[in-house]
């Protein structure tokens, strides 16, 4: 059975997911995902066929969950890649339309392909209009969100770290200050200009 000559390649205890996936004591959230889950084995397959709509074969979709806090909406994760021989790992996320990403930030770089449709992403103090196959970087410790503005979902893909330090959310004081730039107040608003 080609699962359980997956499971412990080098008669290794692989370490449970959900402890490289965030830091240690971080609150469960919308980024963790339970250890030991099927999709661990799954990952290991060399092939895994797309289905239509951006889904894949052994690769579960964490559904939409809004947070009661409203930090974002209408978005699903997919872990692609992920391995403990890996340093880093591949993700699909995907913004319904009006829907959109945390703002955050944090010590860890995203390296992003928008996969699927359009949008608008927030980047340090630039709010830029995205396209299908755009390339976006998020350096440490800049400010970041993705929305849905453009009435088609926003499908991206993300590559992290897998050891990767807690997000930041930012304080009252911080949204006062980007909203000081008007392009910055718009894409909150979720009405981007351009
Ligand atoms: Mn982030």
């Amino acid at each position: 059975m080609v699962r359980s000559a997956h499971t412990k390649p080098h008669g290794e205890e692989r370490p449970k997911a959900a402890s490289r996936t965030m830091a240690k004591n971080a609150a469960p959230s919308f980024e963790t995902r339970p250890a030991g889950a099927p999709q661990d084995e799954a990952q290991r397959l060399p092939h895994r066929a797309a289905h239509d709509d951006f889904r894949w074969d052994g690769v579960e979709m964490r559904p939409y969950k809004e947070d009661e806090r409203a930090l974002y909406k209408s978005i699903t994760r997919q872990v692609l890649f992920s391995d403990p021989n890996m340093a880093g790992e591949l993700r699909y996320f995907e913004v319904a339309p009006g829907g959109f990403s945390t703002l955050e930030r944090h010590d860890h770089m995203h390296a992003v392909l928008i996969l699927r449709g359009s949008g608008h992403c927030l980047v340090g103090d630039a709010v830029k209009s995205l396209e299908t196959n755009d390339l976006v970087t998020v350096a440490p410790m800049t400010w970041h969100q993705f929305r849905a503005t453009k009435g088609e979902p926003l499908g991206f893909l993300c590559m992290v770290n897998a050891e990767r330090d807690k997000p930041q959310l930012p304080s009252a004081e911080d949204v006062a200050r980007l909203r000081k730039h008007p392009a910055i107040a718009a894409f909150l608003d979720n009405k981007p200009k351009a």
